[in-house]
């Protein structure tokens, strides 16, 4: 059995509707500012744990906005391809006014640009 002096510093929540609190029942193994700490509770590793928790959030939350990103582009390129085809005769040429007015480099850009998120996506998921 474990004497008070042994236990963690740390004041737990007993939870529920409670406002209560107990102390930590684990064995203090780390000292901080004079206070014994188990693993789970010792400041540094709080502190560290709360800065990776937030770094993962920040990266699962930029791929999502990539990811809406993504579904924006690939729409636009399908919006254009769908102009293109509509554009071509039936000879399968495409009319000079259509060439002239650009739109075919704006299909190209779309590409592009849809393939620049889908990129930045796979790199996020390796960091
Ligand atoms: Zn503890």
């Amino acid at each position: 059995m474990m004497t008070y002096e042994e236990r963690c510093s740390q004041s737990v929540a007993d939870g529920g509707r409670s406002i209560s609190f107990h102390r930590c029942s684990r064995r203090g193994i780390q000292v901080h500012n004079g206070k014994k700490y188990c693993k789970q509770h010792y400041p540094p590793f709080v502190v560290q744990k709360g800065k990776e928790d937030r770094q993962k959030w920040e990266r699962e939350w930029t791929i999502k906005q990539l990811g809406w990103k993504l579904i924006k582009a690939e729409r636009e390129v399908l919006d254009k391809a769908s102009k293109f085809h509509e554009a071509l005769g039936s000879d399968g040429v495409l009319p000079s006014e259509w060439v002239a007015s650009g739109e075919a480099q704006g299909l190209y850009a779309a590409v592009s640009k849809m393939k620049d998120i889908a990129a930045s996506i796979q790199k996020k998921h390796k960091e």
